[in-house]
């Protein structure tokens, strides 16, 4: 049977430092109900994306626990995490493959109707139909010809056809121009509802659409308030 997750995180007095140096996380305490989303800023080295790399398990904590639904996340079945927890990086926006493929990542076998759907879903689908073959257009590993807004939309209907309970994002620090900003920001507001997100933010405009803000500094929280309080 597969687990259905709620998307309820929670970082338990959480120390964590990587093998080679100092601690990073001295002692981390958050906890994220599901469904919340949640804008991270701060300086640069504060432990950003740290804190969503051990929330993708990339690292396990030296000491506390992170919890999802209140399971310890080294007690979930491999597979159970990877469908529970999705990570969206600037980095790995796309691989080489067709469109379709690099949608499809988020579900292998999802049907080309699926696929559109999800790109329909967070407004690619216009501009994928307008590339030389549309969906099937292959696209090089730096993106060839599609803009950096493109990528962007194409990794966000790879996250909405996988469908996570929890999404953790780091986003793209590129800019963009108004009309991509715009589209990348509704795009965001569709792939956020109704399930938990994690956003290390670089834009003002996706801060304001959080409902937390999370101003880190040195493996701590110093801020933690609504975009308006801030
Ligand atoms: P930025 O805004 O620049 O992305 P960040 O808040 O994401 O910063 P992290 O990448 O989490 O910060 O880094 C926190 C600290 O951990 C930094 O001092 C960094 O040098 C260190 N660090 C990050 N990755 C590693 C690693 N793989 N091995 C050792 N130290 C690391
Ligand atoms: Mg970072």
């Amino acid at each position: 049977d597969l687990w259905q997750a709620k998307g309820h995180i929670r970082f338990q007095d959480v120390e964590f430092g990587y093998a080679s140096g100092r601690t990073i996380l001295p002692d981390f305490t958050l906890d994220i109900p599901a469904g919340q989303t949640i804008a991270l800023v701060g300086t640069t080295g504060a432990g950003k994306s740290t804190l969503a790399k051990l929330v993708s398990r990339f690292y396990d904590p030296t000491r506390g626990a992170i919890t999802l639904d209140d399971v310890d996340l080294r007690d979930l079945h491999p597979k159970d995490l990877r469908r529970a927890i999705v990570m969206v990086t600037q980095e790995a926006y796309l691989f080489s493959g067709t469109v379709a493929d690099n949608i499809a990542l988020g579900k292998p076998d999802a049907t080309l109707e699926e696929i559109e759907a999800a790109a329909r879903a967070v407004g690619a689908d216009a501009f994928i139909r307008s590339l030389p073959d549309g969906y099937a257009t292959d696209v090089n590993k730096r993106g060839g010809r599609v803009s950096a807004g493109q990528r962007q939309l194409i990794s966000f209907a790879r996250a909405f056809l996988a469908d996570p309970a929890v999404l953790i994002l780091d986003e793209a620090t590129a800019s963009l121009d108004m009309p991509s900003e715009r589209m990348i920001q509704d795009a965001l507001q569709t792939l956020l509802a109704d399930r938990t997100a994690i956003i290390i933010a670089h834009r003002l405009s996706t801060v304001a659409i959080a409902d937390r803000v999370l101003v880190m500094e040195h493996g701590r929280i110093i801020e933690d308030d609504t975009p308006a309080e801030l």
